[in-house]
């Protein structure tokens, strides 16, 4: 169906339905997205302050066709909240959305507003002695609505799952404007068509979440954090069987490190202490937290002492203040920083059934290496059988020299993970950069069933045209 800009007949409805402060000037920066991959374009920002407010804004779009593009925190990596071509859209930001609406550490549950950064819900369930335990290196920034819209994953999913398992109901605004409130604070609830489950994923095609509730777990008594050299990816996973013998559920986090991002690391962020002498190949950032009682460091101890009898590590750091376990994760959260400053020809967010990360790991390097010479950044969620894996041109050579490989390499990686029973996008969604590579990987009878859907919920099309699905003309 044909969709219109943002015209002054958009604009004056906008301003007679909402108070003026919810309609504001596009600030360059919501135009921008973390890779510089796309410039965006919008006709208005509207920042509503209330779900009845949202519901006012998707209702005009409607009935204007307007396209509507949901905003957060603006740190998603695959585009699907900047709209760089066609009709200019309205871009909803949820910032003014921020409210803890409650807070039952009894049940362990938080219901929150969609534009609460996440970093602020983990300062909200630590008020109450309780975690939020999903955890992104953009916590700074990104926000439950974006979070939930792109069912983040993260460090913890290992222990806790991603944002599908972290949430237990949500309250959203349909393509129509209509208020759903499904914000139930139920852990078992089977009435019917789970909306909540559509609505999570579905990077704001379905509709724009305006709250919801979120679950929370006691915070570990103490927390303990290891670096450990390992000498192939086998071996760090021999090492995760190992660590889970000893502590079972209290590994919160399992992270591969390639040497490649540690060199990443000294290059385009000095002052970043590392803590060995002689970069490894591998290495693993293993976090444990444990219950009352229990003791984390010594736990980290007797893992490395048995691995490294057993010939999986050759050298470890046991984290021995909160400051180091910081720094420790400092390392670990500026690999996509320093990746940025270096600049990817290709980048992949992908996942393989975790028996397999060894051989795909190898078998990578093997269809890049046909390709040219580059560097591999291969790092991620081990424990999710999630790797990061990306390319970058020698040193002293750019990006753009290699642009004309990007799309063979991209296609290389991802028809391997494809062969392997594996996933082209393992965290951060589809977006508008892999729409191509759902049509390509995706099973037809699930696509099909999601065009089924996207039609019967938004048969306008106004939400969010051309991410996840290509936009029908
Ligand atoms: C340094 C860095 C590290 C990262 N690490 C990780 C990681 O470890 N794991 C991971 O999964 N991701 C990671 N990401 C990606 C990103 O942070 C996540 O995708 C995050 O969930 C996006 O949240 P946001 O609030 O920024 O959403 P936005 O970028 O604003 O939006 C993302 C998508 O959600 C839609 N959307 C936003 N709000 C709503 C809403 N209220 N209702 C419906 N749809 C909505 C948008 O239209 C868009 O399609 C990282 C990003 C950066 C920059």
């Amino acid at each position: 169906m044909q969709l219109n800009s943002v015209d002054q007949k958009c604009l004056d409805a906008l301003a007679a339905a909402l108070p003026e402060a919810a309609l504001r000037d596009v600030a360059p920066r919501y135009l921008e997205e973390p890779r510089g991959r796309w410039h965006g374009q919008a006709g208005v920002l509207m920042a509503p302050a209330s779900a009845r407010e949202v519901s006012q804004v998707i209702q005009i779009a409607n009935t204007q066709r307007v396209p509507v593009i949901p905003y957060s925190g603006g740190t998603g990596l695959v585009g699907g909240q900047v709209s760089p071509a066609g009709p200019l859209p309205i871009l909803l930001s949820l910032e003014r959305m921020t409210a803890v609406r409650g807070l039952y550490p009894e049940e362990n549950v938080m219901v929150v507003e969609a534009g609460a950064i996440l970093s602020d819900v983990h300062d909200a369930a630590a008020a109450a002695e309780r975690l939020f335990p999903l955890s992104i290196a953009s916590k700074g920034s990104a926000r439950i609505g974006g979070l939930l819209a792109t069912n983040a994953g993260g460090v913890n999913v290992l222990r806790y799952g991603n944002a599908r398992d972290l949430c237990l109901g949500i309250e959203a605004v349909l393509p129509n404007g209509d208020l759903w409130n499904g914000l139930k604070r139920l852990r078992k609830d089977n009435t019917g068509y789970d909306l909540r489950n559509l609505l999570i994923g579905s990077e704001g095609t379905l509709g724009v979440i305006t709250a919801a509730t979120l679950t929370l777990v006691p915070r570990p008594a103490s927390e303990g954090t290891a670096l450990m050299v390992v000498d192939s990816p086998t071996a760090a996973l021999a090492l995760l069987a190992l660590a889970k013998d000893h502590v079972g559920e209290g590994v919160s986090a399992f992270e591969l490190i390639h040497g490649q991002g540690l060199a990443f690391l000294s290059e385009a962020l000095p002052d970043l202490r590392q803590p060995f002498n002689t970069q490894p190949e591998w290495c693993v950032l293993i976090d444990l937290g444990m219950a009352r009682g229990l003791d984390p460091a010594s736990a980290l101890e007797r893992i490395f002492e048995e691995a490294s009898e057993a010939g999986l590590v050759s050298d470890g750091v046991i984290a021995q203040s909160e400051g180091q376990r910081q720094s420790f994760w400092e390392l670990r959260e500026q690999i996509p920083e320093a990746n940025r400053r270096i600049g990817s020809i290709s980048s992949h967010d992908i996942s393989v059934p975790l028996g397999m990360v060894p051989e795909f790991i190898e078998k990578a390097a093997g269809v890049i290496g046909a390709l040219g010479h580059f560097r591999i950044n291969c790092f991620g969620h081990l424990g999710d059988g999630n790797l990061h894996y990306n390319i970058f041109p020698k040193h002293g050579e750019s990006r753009a020299d290699y642009a004309h490989l990007s799309d063979d390499i991209k296609r290389a990686v991802h028809d391997l993970v494809h062969e392997m029973g594996g996933s082209v996008s393992a965290e951060h969604g589809i977006g508008r950069l892999k729409v191509d590579d759902l049509e390509r990987y995706g099973d037809p009878t699930k696509l099909e069933a999601m065009r089924a859907i996207k039609a019967a919920l938004d048969p306008a099309g106004i939400m969010n045209p051309g991410a996840v699905l290509r936009a029908s003309v």
